[in-house]
């Protein structure tokens, strides 16, 4: 029986091991947590959210959802718990993060063909067959361990995560029920806004642009912020309407308390079933703890907030992919070692996924073999594998990875739903070519 060792118990280190032993094969999963803790996780379980619940939209024919449903094709474990342990939230697939987590463990747990070792690996026997999915926080010995197999600078930049509120504490005299556009998963109104006038926006961004922030880890110009989760000071610096037009744009929500749409919102999502908590969408920070709550009181709503956790900063760490993985996500160089996860050069949680799946299922052909291009999880790993290698930036999915249509439709929405349709029959043929 083939043996794979898969390092991290993550998003993508659990999809693979599922997949490994859906194969036939035997996967042993090393997970560090709760000996070693990383900056992020809470918990010991496996595939913990660290930041926040969402895995994005599931309107039709956009990237996000494409991706998704072709991981629903393939039979992914995490996808089917992700259904299991959604919460109302517009179009997003929001999940209860403790359901989602504790399920997958317990999933994995009672796999018969799936050993778990709660432990840090540090090294690498390049006679085992690997998968290395130690995410964004992987521990520094492998981390080095990694840089040495690989011949490869290890990367850092910063990324961030987001403030969340007791929903007890959200005065919702003030705060509205509100969907963007009344676009709402089951009817309801499933986000909570808290509206700002001008006055109140700008005093709330003098505020931010004078508060403290946490010191560096390094020096400031070598710290690249992942665009998409730009922390909200950094936002507020670029200028005075960047958070207007950002995480805190008002299209869309209109105040019922007034009839008309505020000058700028700040939109709370709920974290669990119950919605006992709620989190500042888009409010990533690096203000210290105590400024934060300073500053955040300030937003109409919010003056009485208990924060069950604040903003913070962290490490990502990941491979120059493009300079070392096939499209089957394997080390050029050592074809025993595949790549998975945030460490592999994506960015996102159902991207992780994605790429565990692909590994664990490439760990288990002879020769391992890549996804259709004309398919999301596809055209990712053909991303990773062949983006310039001189300035690679992680990437999460969008319709510019696929490949173009030959006559493509002038309407967006026909040209979307054109590209799905493509994808999702090319994934049927490649699924049925090798049954
Ligand atoms: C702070 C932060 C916030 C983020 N927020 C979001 C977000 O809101 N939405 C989003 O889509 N993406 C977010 N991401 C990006 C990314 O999608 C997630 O980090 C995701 O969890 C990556 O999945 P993964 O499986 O690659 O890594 P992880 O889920 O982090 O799993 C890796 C596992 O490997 C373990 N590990 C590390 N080193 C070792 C070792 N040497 N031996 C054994 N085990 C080890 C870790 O303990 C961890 O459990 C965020 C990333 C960070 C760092």
């Amino acid at each position: 029986m083939r043996e794979i060792h898969i390092i991290g118990g993550g998003l993508a280190g659990c999809e693979a091991a599922w997949q490994i032993a859906r194969a036939g094969g035997r996967a042993i999963l090393y997970e560090m947590r709760p000996q070693r803790r990383t900056p992020a996780h809470k918990t010991a379980a496996l595939a913990e959210l660290v930041c926040s619940n969402s895995l994005k939209t599931e309107q039709e024919n956009s990237a996000p959802w494409l991706l998704k449903e072709e991981l629903r094709r393939l039979g992914s474990l995490l996808m089917s718990i992700a259904a299991r342990t959604r919460v109302p939230a517009g179009h997003a697939l929001t999940v209860d993060r403790e359901l989602f987590a504790a399920e997958i463990t317990r999933a994995i747990e009672s796999e018969r063909r799936i050993e778990i070792r709660r432990e840090e690996v540090t090294s690498l026997d390049l006679e085992r067959a690997w998968i290395i999915a130690s995410g964004p926080l992987t521990s520094d010995a492998l981390a080095a361990e990694i840089a040495r197999v690989t011949g490869s600078e290890r990367l850092f930049f910063y990324d961030s995560i987001s403030p969340i509120v007791d929903a007890e504490t959200i005065d919702t005299s003030i705060a509205f029920r509100a969907s963007r556009y009344g676009k709402s998963l089951d009817g309801s109104d499933d986000y909570l806004n808290c509206p700002l006038d001008k006055p109140q926006y700008d005093a709330f961004v003098d505020a931010l642009l004078a508060a403290q922030s946490v010191p560096a880890h390094i020096e400031q110009d070598q710290c690249q912020y992942f665009e998409a989760c730009l922390p909200i000071e950094e936002l507020a610096r670029r200028g005075r309407d960047t958070l207007r037009f950002g995480p805190m744009k008002p299209m869309g929500l209109i105040d019922p308390h007034t009839g008309r749409r505020p000058y700028a919102v700040v939109q709370l999502r709920a974290e669990n079933a119950r919605a006992g908590s709620y989190n500042l969408v888009g409010f990533q920070n690096h203000m210290r703890f105590g400024e934060q709550a300073r500053v955040l009181r300030m937003i109409p709503g919010l003056e009485r907030a208990e924060f069950l956790r604040y903003g913070q900063v962290h490490r990502n760490t990941y491979i120059n992919a493009p300079a070392l993985l096939t499209p089957a996500l394997q080390l050029r160089t050592a074809p025993n070692i595949f790549f998975a996860g945030q460490i592999s050069g994506v960015e996102g949680y159902v991207e992780s996924i994605a790429t565990g799946l692909a590994a664990g299922r490439a760990a288990m052909e002879d020769p391992p073999r890549a996804f259709p291009r004309e398919t999301a999880i596809g055209s990712l790993c053909a991303y990773v594998s062949s983006a310039d290698a001189r300035d690679y930036q992680p990437a999460n999915i969008t319709f510019d990875l696929l490949p173009k249509l030959e006559n493509p439709p002038r309407d967006k929405k026909q040209r979307h739903a054109e590209v799905c349709r493509r994808a999702v029959a090319a994934l049927d043929a490649f699924l049925c070519a090798h049954v």
